[in-house]
């Protein structure tokens, strides 16, 4: 117990992830399926490895500039062109300590204190956490099953006050596995500008798409539009530990993005940026490959709880699938608890992603294919007991 007042406030009353209180008692007790965990399980390709070690032996391990090395944010502009049909330049982008980071300074820059932010539910658990600290509130905003998971625009604009500052969102989908459809992304950053938000387009899972085709929201806007949109080497490239993810935005938001960088973090670490400039040149078989690995799994975990008359959403991408339990009538926390004591399965609380979630868990599809159908029939089992 910490004294009141002596530590700030923010800090000392920040709630902690759901999906790590299950991860926890995943570890105690051992023996366990983990379809908690959300970061991909191959291994970080063998060219971005060794561009890394080639960099540390070469004494490529000096501080960077602030935004990142030149040579990465000028590849980077050609991957926003040829990917995402973003046309930017280096000065416009913010090379950070994983899109986790980019997220943050992003917050930090475009919303005041006592703003509030519009947030996907069920969404990230770490926006809402890092709008904890800076004493900005969480607004959400539902996707609901009869909606195809995409945000309705009515609902949205009821949700704006004086005080909303900034969107996000967030397709790919975590937890949900939706891909917007074009049309959706084209109204969202309409409403955005409109009502004079900052959009905040979250799109570490860009490129692992099953069905439909992912859109940069920034593409429907004029370059200087107040968009930042947020991207990752994490999820592409099986690349979570090295830290490595990046923000493009307009003046003046990259320059807020860009100063705080010196006092939070110096620069992102120059060795994993010579193994980002790597990954970025990647044979993309490389990346294919893993795609159609989390799709397969997507079929067989989709077609073991739907063959067993389980509701879930057959996910469009990202490697994640989000599964209805309201009908066992209990919380998604009791309901992980339970699963995982009975079954040795762990799964991610849906209330863990947001408050009107909770008749919802998430399992992660970055596991083999035995846990998944395992993992799966479990999980129906202990639905239909
Ligand atoms: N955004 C979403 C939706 C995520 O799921 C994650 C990681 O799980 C991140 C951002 C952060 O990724 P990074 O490893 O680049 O910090």
């Amino acid at each position: 117990m910490t004294t009141p007042g002596r530590y700030p406030e923010a800090i000392v009353s920040m709630p902690r992830s759901g999906i790590r209180v299950v991860m926890d008692l995943a570890w105690e007790l051992g023996d366990v399926l983990h379809l908690e965990v959300g970061e991909p399980d191959f291994p970080t390709p063998d060219p971005v490895v060794e561009a890394a070690v080639a960099a540390a032996r070469g004494g490529f391990t000096k501080y960077t500039p602030n935004t990142g090395i030149l040579p990465l944010r000028e590849a980077l502009v050609d991957k926003l062109a040829r990917v995402n049909g973003i046309t930017t330049t280096p000065d416009r982008i913010i090379v950070t300590l994983g899109a986790v980071a980019a997220l943050a300074c992003t917050f930090l820059a475009a919303v005041p204190t006592g703003c509030d932010v519009l947030l996907p539910d069920p969404g990230w658990p770490n926006y809402a956490m890092q709008l904890h600290l800076m004493d900005a509130r969480p607004i959400y905003y539902p996707l609901r099953t009869e909606n195809g998971f995409e945000p309705d625009l009515d609902e949205l604009a009821a949700l704006l006050t004086p005080r909303t500052r900034a969107l996000l969102v967030n397709s790919p989908s975590n937890p949900i596995g939706s891909v917007w459809r074009p049309d959706t992304v084209r109204a969202i950053v309409e409403f955005a500008l409109r009502h004079d938000l900052v959009l905040i387009s979250d799109e570490v899972y860009e490129r692992i798409v099953f069905e439909g085709e992912h859109v940069s929201p920034a593409t429907f806007a004029p370059p200087d539009a107040p968009i930042v949109s947020v991207y990752s080497f994490s999820k592409t490239y099986a690349m979570t530990g090295w830290r490595v993810g990046y923000a493009v935005a307009p003046p003046p938001l990259n320059e807020m993005i860009a100063r705080l960088q010196e006092p939070t973090v110096s620069c992102g670490c120059s060795i994993s940026q010579a193994a980002a400039l790597a990954a970025l040149v990647l044979d993309p078989r490389v990346v294919e490959a893993m795609v159609s690995a989390y799709r397969e799994r997507r079929d067989v975990a989709y077609a073991v709880l739907s063959g067993r008359g389980v509701r879930a959403f057959r996910s469009q991408g990202a490697f994640y699938m989000w599964i209805d339990i309201s009908r066992g009538g209990r919380g998604s926390y009791d309901f992980a608890r339970s699963l995982i004591a009975q079954t040795r399965v762990a799964v991610a609380p849906g209330a863990a992603f947001g408050p009107g979630s909770d008749g919802w868990i998430r399992i992660s599809l970055a596991n083999s294919l035995e846990a998944i159908e395992t993992g799966c029939t479990r999980i129906a089992d202990f639905l239909g007991r």
